[in-house]
């Protein structure tokens, strides 16, 4: 299969799960077409840095720090939002980095994570039942009939508001806001007043000191503008093909393919079908992938998986995030590993302990118990001592925000205290307190 033709539409012969019904087929054309003339949003030339950065983790020399929101929206897109979300990710890199010594590669699930798969097409309330939401870029997330059409116009304002993100990313990334001199300046929010701000304080004192201490011995912050920018990329799920599909350019240096939606792309649990249209669409652009793997992945089927979708056992093009649950993973995972090993497989081996650890509180909220995530995080670990193979990176859904989403951590969130601020448009997300303790757990982990 995998040597067949590929094209940026030759997913539309494959069968294609999770995908909306628009009622215009016109509009719905007008606007793809319409994407397709807007301006890249990424280069191939970042993917392609990405990828060999990633190819270094996949080596074992770096790890991979992924997250942002469940499901992006509308309603909350503001300035301060994205900063946020860049900081906690910023301040766990720097806790990782310095933790661990290892060289961090951080990855924003923002800037696009805007569609979502749904395990029904439909949600029911009382006698009322109406299509499921599938995230803003699709339809709207409040519980009414008009509302829940998908509307492909939706796709415009996505892209509005992607761009608007990345161009504010970018200036944080490289215009000052993440200069490691200003690593105090970053502990702003409500983290200063949770039990994580000590240790966060200590770290960035540290840093501070060795910072002064090289400067000193006449490096200079001149000499070293790895210390005053830091390389951020973008990533979303693959999801709504007809988007990725305008989105997808010739790469002008290489004529290869590229998906300038973001710099990476993976594909999701309910969408990994050997035949199907999602792994179709992405095994033909030059950007890094993901492809999760949960509890009903098969080793024989994950390496075919593989070799469709990294023929050329290229190192950093392939990361496979590991979603079992905490009761599975000792089930599930050790085979994976052990099969793609065996097979001389180059893969980075992610941890996304969000996904298989998602249970309804009594008082009635998803949630998601920290100590499980914890405990997920932990056997992964352990399957890859045990393996002898590199634990390469986490995937979370996270927030600077003060939301209390997922119970537990240090601040003790209980199932009472839920209703509170919760937020999320889609799954819960640790918020930036538990999000900085559970990398300072990690970076532990890392030192083994
Ligand atoms: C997600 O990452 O938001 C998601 C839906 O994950 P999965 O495909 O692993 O269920
Ligand atoms: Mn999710």
């Amino acid at each position: 299969m995998s040597a067949r033709k590929w094209s940026p539409d030759s997913w539309r012969s494959k069968p294609v799960k999770q995908v909306p019904e628009y009622p215009d087929a016109a509009v719905l054309a007008a606007t793809e077409e319409k994407l397709s003339k807007y301006p890249p949003l990424v280069f191939a030339g970042e993917a392609r840095n990405l990828t060999a950065s990633l190819a270094k983790v996949a080596e074992g020399r770096a790890f991979l720090l992924q997250g942002g929101d469940c499901a992006e929206s509308f309603a909350e897109f503001s300035a301060n939002n994205i900063r946020d979300t860049f900081r906690v990710l910023l301040q766990m890199a720097v806790v990782l980095t310095f933790g661990a010594s290892l060289p961090v590669v951080k990855v924003g699930r923002l800037a696009g994570q805007f569609a979502k798969p749904r395990s029904s097409d439909v949600e029911k309330r009382g006698d009322v039942e109406l299509p499921s939401y599938r995230g803003d870029i699709i339809n709207g997330m409040d519980f009414d009939a008009a509302n829940r059409i998908p509307d492909p116009t939706r796709q415009l304002q996505a892209y509005s508001q992607a761009a608007a993100t990345l161009n504010l990313l970018r200036a944080f990334a490289s215009g000052g806001y993440a200069d490691l001199h200003r690593v105090h300046g970053w502990n702003l929010g409500f983290v200063a007043k949770s039990p994580e701000a000590e240790r966060w304080q200590d770290v960035a004192a540290r840093i501070t000191e060795t910072l002064d201490f090289m400067e000193a011995c006449g490096i200079t912050p001149e000499r070293t503008p790895e210390m005053r920018t830091v390389d951020f990329y973008t990533s979303h799920e693959a999801l709504l093909l007809g988007y990725e599909q305008a989105m997808t350019r010739v790469d002008s240096t290489s004529g290869e393919w590229v998906d300038t939606s973001a710099h990476m792309l993976w594909i999701g649990d309910r969408t990994r079908q050997l035949d199907g249209a999602h792994v179709e669409f992405l095994r033909g652009v030059l950007n890094p992938i993901g492809l999760k793997c949960g509890p009903t992945s098969d080793p024989d089927e994950l390496i075919k998986l593989i070799d469709i979708l990294n023929p050329q056992n290229k190192p950093g093009r392939l990361t496979l995030i590991a979603r079992m649950g905490h009761e599975k993973v000792q089930k599930h995972l050790p085979a994976l590993v052990r099969k793609v090993a065996q097979e001389g497989r180059s893969v980075i081996w992610s941890c996304d302990p969000m996904h298989g650890n998602t249970l309804t509180s009594a008082s009635g909220f998803k949630t998601r118990p920290f100590d499980r995530i914890l405990s997920e995080v932990r056997q992964f670990f352990e399957v890859h001592l045990a393996e002898g193979t590199h634990a390469g990176g986490i995937h979370l859904e996270l927030t600077g925000q003060d939301v209390t989403e997922c119970m537990g951590g240090a601040q003790a969130i209980g199932d009472d205290d839920l209703s509170s601020r919760y937020h999320t448009h889609c799954d819960p997300r640790l918020n930036a307190s538990q999000a900085l303790e559970l990398s300072f757990l990690i970076a532990e982990m890392l030192k083994l």
